[in-house]
């Protein structure tokens, strides 16, 4: 809790002057729609879904263990096999493009209309900036961390590696929703940027279903959903009516349309 409270105050000594001096919608108030309840969601995340988040991950890594032939547990977080037996430097950049890759496809798959509720959650902001990242249901968190869990692990990679490679994608997500114009320039295909996850974001037909990579467009360039025209997205949020509260989205995605009475 303390570690939050710090981390928050380091984020925002680092971020509000990037937002302040690069802002993709000048307009935006720093205090703008949304912001208590994309801070809860950072309280939320830290206090209830990751311990769950660690319980399932444990539960997931005991038949990739049985699977891994790695024997104990105590092998299985040294890695193992040729992939693990690798440098620390070239286990850590395999694991992160490996991530990135599953990462992507994960994210697709919470954009289909059986899955997207859970997701939808995280769309709702409507106006964006760095604290939107937080805002993310349990489900779509846990899900992630579990699948990503067991791949890298089956496959013999070191999960303590993993585990220090995952506040690089953290703090990575947290900047790609900063209110800030960063395209990266002649990098913009290459690292996912500030306005490439923004125009994810958009409410807009125009990139709708767009732009999924969390770290490399690459695999947008590669299947087709890559989109970074040149102007910023300005409209955010999704067209379901997305409770506003933390209690009513924690609910929504487990509710059968035909159980509410929210037009869609
Ligand atoms: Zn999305």
């Amino acid at each position: 809790m303390i570690s939050l409270v710090i981390g928050l105050a380091v984020l925002s000594v680092v971020m509000i002057p990037l937002e302040a001096r690069w802002p993709a919608l000048p307009n935006q108030p720093r205090f703008r729609r949304g912001w208590p309840l994309d801070l809860v969601y950072w309280f939320f995340t830290t206090l209830i879904t990751k311990p769950v988040s660690r319980v399932v991950v444990a539960i997931v890594l005991f038949p990739a263990l049985k699977l891994s032939g790695a024997g104990t547990y105590a092998k299985l977080l040294e890695g193992f096999g040729p992939l693990g037996d690798q440098p620390r430097l070239d286990q850590a950049l395999q694991m992160i493009v490996l991530i990135d890759f599953v990462g992507y496809w994960l994210h697709r798959w919470f954009h289909s209309p059986r899955h997207w509720r859970f997701h939808a959650v995280h769309h709702s902001s409507v106006d964006l900036d760095w604290l939107s990242a937080g805002r993310v249901h349990p489900v779509n968190d846990i899900v992630n961390k579990a699948v990503e869990a067991a791949l890298v692990v089956s496959l013999g990679y070191s999960p303590l590696l993993l585990a220090g490679v995952l506040p690089f994608f953290l703090f990575y997500a947290i900047l790609q929703h900063a209110n800030v114009t960063w395209d990266f320039g002649p990098l913009k295909k290459v690292f996912a940027s500030p306005k490439f996850h923004r125009w994810h974001h958009t409410s807009a037909q125009e990139g709708q279903d767009k732009n999924f990579a969390g770290l490399l467009p690459l695999w947008d360039i590669l299947f087709g959903t890559y989109y970074m025209p040149e102007h910023q997205p300005s409209k955010f949020g999704v067209n379901d009516a997305v409770p506003e509260g933390l209690v009513g989205q924690m609910v929504w995605p487990f509710r059968k349309p035909a159980d509410s009475s929210e037009a869609l």
